[in-house]
C-alpha cells in the first residue's frame, strides 16, 4: 500500500522508503522530445523512481515549449495545472525545464514564485540530482544556468519515449538562420553541427535496441557539416551504412543551398527513405522577402521540382505560416495554388504571432487573425484535396508498412464489447506523429512492433488514413 506523501518524503530524508516518484510533462517538438528523454534517463540514473502518471508523482518535471504564442500558453497551463496539485498537497515539488525557460531565464522565477526548481538546456545531469532532492523534502537552488551551449559531443543514453520502431536522432543544435518570425535561433543559439562519428555512435545504440528508422531532427538539417568541412549526406550515407535493418529519414531541411547529394542517396540507396521534410513557409517571394527567407518563391519553385524529378516517387512535407505582416489576399492564394499544383498533402499551416525578439515584431501586424485563419483554411483545403486523391489512388494496392503500435484484441467484458486485435503502422511516405498512419485489422498473431510488412490498402478514413490488411503472405510469414 502506497505510503502517504508526507510519510514517503520523511523515510526518503531518512534515507530509507520507497524512492522519490517523478512524472515529465513533454510539450513542444521532436527536438525538445529528446530533452525529454535524456531527462528521464538522468532521473532513473539518479536513483528516481519515473512514473508515467503525474497523479502518482511526487515531483513533477513540465518541459517546456515557446516556439509561439499558442505553445507558451500551453506550457503556461501545464505548470499551472501541477502549481494547483502541489497547492492541494497532491504533489510535492514542480520542477520546469526547456525552451520557456531558456528563452525567459530568472523572469520566470518572478513569473511562477511556487515552482521549486526551473533549469536551463543542458545535459540534465544537475537537473536529476536536484530533483532528487527535491523528492527527498531537501531544498536545493531555485535556478539551474547551464554550464553553456551544447557543443559537437555525443548527447548521452536516452530513455526513449517512442515506440520501439523508431526514434529521432538529433544531428546538430541552434540555428543561423535569422527568419524573421522565429525566436528559436535566440533560445537554442547559433548553429553548431554534433561531429559524424558522435552521431553514428547515437545511432548505432538506437539500431542496437531495435529501433528500425532514424528520424533525423535539427533546426535546420541541411546546415549539418558545414561547420566542420562536411555536408549532410555524408552524415545520411554514413548513417546507412551502418550494420542493421534501419531506414534513415531527414526533416527540417532548409530549401536554399540544398546539398543535391542528397537527392542521390534518397533515389539510390535502399536504407534512405524518398522522404523529405522540407518548411518552405510560404511561396510569394515579397512574403519570403518581409520573413527575411533565403531564396524567391522561383528558387524554392525550383529546389522541390529538382527534387522531383532526381528523385522519382519522392514524399515532400512542408510547413507553411500564414498571416505575415504584408501578405495580401492574392500571396496566400498564390500559395494555394502552389500546395494544389505541386501536390503537397503533407503539410503544416500555421498562422502568425508577434514574437518578442524577433525582427519581426516591430512589423506593423496588419493581417487580422480571422483573415490570416481563413487563409490557413484555405491552403489546408488544398492540402486536403491532394491528400485524398493520392491516398485514395493506393486502395487495392500493396504497400510496405512499418508496425508501430500492436494492440491485442479482447473478448467483451464490461469494459465494452469485443475489440479486434488491431495494429498502427506507417508507409515510407509518413513520417511519425506528424503524417498519416495506417489502421492495420485484423492481424495475425506474430505482428510485432518494429517489423516491416506488406499489406493490402482496403480503405481510406475520413482523415486520410490508409485502412489495411496484412497480405496472405505477410500473415503466413
Ligand atoms: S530556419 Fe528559420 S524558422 Fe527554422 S529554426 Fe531557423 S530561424 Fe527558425
Amino acid at each position: 500500500m502506497r505510503q502517504p506523501r508526507q510519510q514517503r518524503r520523511r523515510r526518503a530524508a531518512e534515507g530509507a522508503g520507497e524512492p522519490t516518484r517523478v512524472a515529465l510533462v513533454h510539450l513542444g517538438c521532436a527536438r525538445n522530445l529528446i530533452d525529454s528523454e535524456l531527462i528521464l534517463a538522468r532521473l532513473g540514473e539518479a536513483g528516481v523512481l519515473v512514473t508515467g502518471d503525474p497523479d502518482e508523482a511526487d515531483v513533477v518535471v513540465v518541459n517546456t515549449c515557446s516556439f509561439i504564442g499558442p505553445a507558451r500558453e500551453e506550457s503556461d497551463q501545464a505548470i499551472r495545472a501541477q502549481l494547483r496539485a502541489k497547492s492541494a498537497g497532491r504533489l510535492g515539488a514542480v520542477v520546469v525545464a526547456g525552451c520557456l525557460v531558456q528563452r525567459y531565464r530568472r523572469d520566470l522565477v518572478r513569473r511562477y514564485p511556487d515552482v521549486d526548481l526551473f533549469a536551463e538546456i543542458s545535459d540534465y545531469s544537475a537537473l536529476a540530482q536536484h530533483v532528487a532532492q527535491l523528492g527527498r523534502g531537501q531544498r536545493g537552488p531555485a535556478y539551474l544556468e547551464a554550464p553553456g551551449l551544447r557543443g559537437d559531443g555525443r548527447e548521452d543514453g536516452r530513455l526513449l519515449a517512442t515506440p520501439g520502431s523508431y526514434a529521432y536522432l538529433r544531428i546538430s543544435h541552434g540555428c543561423d538562420h535569422q527568419c524573421s518570425f522565429c525566436a528559436i535561433p535566440s533560445i537554442r543559439g547559433p548553429h553548431r553541427s554534433k561531429r559524424l562519428e558522435n552521431v553514428a555512435a547515437e545511432a548505432r545504440e538506437l539500431i542496437d535496441v531495435g529501433v528500425k528508422e532514424l528520424v533525423l531532427v535539427a533546426e535546420d538539417s541541411t546546415a549539418w557539416g558545414r561547420d566542420h568541412g562536411l555536408e549532410l549526406p555524408d552524415l545520411v550515407e554514413a548513417l546507412a551504412e551502418l550494420p542493421g535493418d534501419h531506414r534513415v529519414r531527414v526533416m527540417y531541411a532548409y530549401p536554399n543551398r540544398f546539398p543535391w547529394r542528397l537527392a542521390e542517396l534518397m533515389r539510390d540507396h535502399p536504407r534512405v527513405l524518398p522522404y523529405l521534410d522540407i518548411p518552405i513557409q510560404h511561396i510569394a517571394t515579397p512574403v519570403l522577402r518581409a520573413m527575411r527567407r533565403n531564396g524567391s518563391g522561383d528558387q524554392v519553385r525550383r529546389t522541390l521540382e529538382r527534387l522531383r524529378s532526381d528523385v522519382p516517387g519522392i514524399t515532400l512535407r512542408t510547413t507553411v505560416l500564414l498571416g505575415f505582416p504584408g501578405e495580401t489576399d492574392a500571396d496566400a492564394a498564390e500559395l494555394a495554388q502552389f500546395v494544389e499544383e505541386f501536390e503537397l498533402g503533407r503539410l503544416g499551416a500555421f498562422t502568425y504571432s508577434p514574437e518578442e525578439g524577433t525582427s519581426g515584431f516591430e512589423l506593423e501586424h496588419d493581417v487580422a487573425p480571422e483573415a490570416a485563419e481563413a487563409r490557413r483554411m484555405l491552403v489546408l483545403e488544398a492540402r486536403d484535396r491532394v491528400l485524398a486523391k493520392s491516398q485514395k489512388a493506393l486502395v487495392g494496392e500493396t504497400v510496405e508498412v512499418l508496425v508501430d503500435e500492436v494492440h491485442p484484441g479482447r473478448p467483451a467484458d464490461r469494459r465494452g464489447p469485443a475489440q479486434e486485435a488491431r495494429a498502427v503502422a506507417r508507409t515510407d511516405r509518413d513520417a511519425p506523429e506528424v503524417d498519416l498512419i495506417v489502421h492495420l485489422s485484423p492481424i495475425s498473431g506474430r505482428l510485432a512492433v518494429g517489423q516491416r510488412v506488406e499489406v493490402r490498402v482496403t480503405a481510406v478514413d475520413e482523415e486520410s488514413n490508409l485502412v489495411a490488411e496484412e497480405t496472405q503472405e505477410a500473415a503466413s510469414r
